[in-house]
């Protein structure tokens, strides 16, 4: 399949007083053309640096990319210029945050911060911008865009103005769309709506999507894949269905008996992970979940396992899969 973006061995660090924290450390994954695949896990994980990255928008200094390649459509966002990355950003690849309200400039109204992008990348007028302004904002069900359009964010509810921010974010049709915790702010009826609306795009528009979110009743509905992230590393990424019903690594179990899930028996009683993530300034030499696995065994505190190949689009990082771990259990 046609492959718009191809993450390689990304490898990214924050140098802090403490040292140099080692927030994504050798991630791979890759996205088709127009394809949703949902990058999950707790925080601190590595998934919003990782997105930000994509975006070439991590802060350097602190941030440095210590390795790898970030192939859009086979070029490296990495290599990119800072003039190049802003003919990229907003045109080729959107991005829509949780907090609108840090990401919308509450000096300019909607309607300009829409039509910025579609004057500078698209070559429009004034008017037919503010045209197709109003139609994004109708698009993205605000009533009256012909009134709200002339309007200030703080004029806007919550879930009008991640409306907005989505509007701004497809305004030039983007190739990529990388949603972070997109409705984590929101009350559960427009989160809804807004997801809805996401689906509804991709599909009219054939844009990939990346969603990043701890929230996995979202990725079942919207996403086609799943990649699991921890402690800075891939962990596990396979089809909704392998990562829902047939999970094989016990940070996915866990975070999966950690969550409500629709599909389930409701009596269930949920049960976090206890624990928490290693610290990302002193990396384990091994798995990175050792001291939180119920399974770990002596050589996961040693060595850390490479992802392997568990199921036919399905990969985990784990010593429980490795030939010699099965070999054992057989004998
Ligand atoms: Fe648990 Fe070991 Fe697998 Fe890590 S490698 S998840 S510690 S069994
Ligand atoms: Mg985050």
């Amino acid at each position: 399949m046609d492959r718009i973006l191809d993450v390689k061995d990304l490898q990214v660090s924050f140098h802090t007083y403490a040292g140099e924290v080692k927030a994504v450390r050798g991630v791979n994954f890759h996205v088709n053309r127009g394809e949703a695949v949902a990058i999950v896990g707790e925080s601190g994980s590595g998934k919003s640096v990782t997105a930000q990255s994509i975006m070439k928008l991590i802060p350097m200094p602190p941030g440095e990319f210590k390795s790898g390649q970030i192939l859009f459509n086979g070029e490296d966002i990495i290599r990119k210029s800072k003039k190049e990355m802003e003919a990229i950003r907003g045109k080729e690849i959107g991005m829509i945050f949780q907090d609108p309200m840090t990401s919308l400039n509450p000096t300019l109204t909607i309607g300009t911060q829409i039509m910025e992008g579609l004057i500078k990348h698209q070559k429009m007028s004034k008017s037919a911008a503010r045209e197709r302004a109003i139609e994004l904002l109708k698009m993205v069900g605000i009533p009256q865009p012909e009134r709200r359009v002339l309007q200030y964010p703080h004029e806007f509810s919550g879930g009008m103005r991640q409306r907005a921010m989505i509007a701004i974010a497809l305004a030039c049709s983007p190739k990529l769309l990388i949603a972070d915790e997109p409705t984590t702010a929101l009350d559960v009826t427009i989160q809804a709506q807004i997801l809805d609306l996401m689906k509804d795009l991709q599909k009219k528009m054939d844009t990939s999507i990346i969603l990043i979110t701890h929230d996995l009743g979202v990725v079942a509905e919207m996403c086609d894949r799943v990649i699991v992230m921890y402690a800075g590393k891939v962990v596990e990424s396979g089809t909704v269905d392998e990562i829902f019903y047939n999970p094989q690594h016990p940070y996915t179990k866990g975070l999966l008996r950690s969550v409500p899930r629709l599909d389930l028996n409701k009596d269930e009683p949920l049960t976090p992970i206890f624990g928490t993530p290693p610290d990302l300034l002193r990396p384990p030499v091994g798995c990175g979940f050792t001291a939180r696995c119920e399974s770990a065994m002596r050589v996961c505190q040693q060595y850390d396992p490479e992802l392997q190949q568990v199921g036919e689009s399905h990969q985990a990082a784990c010593w429980l899969h490795h030939q010699l771990a099965k070999e054992r259990v057989k004998s």
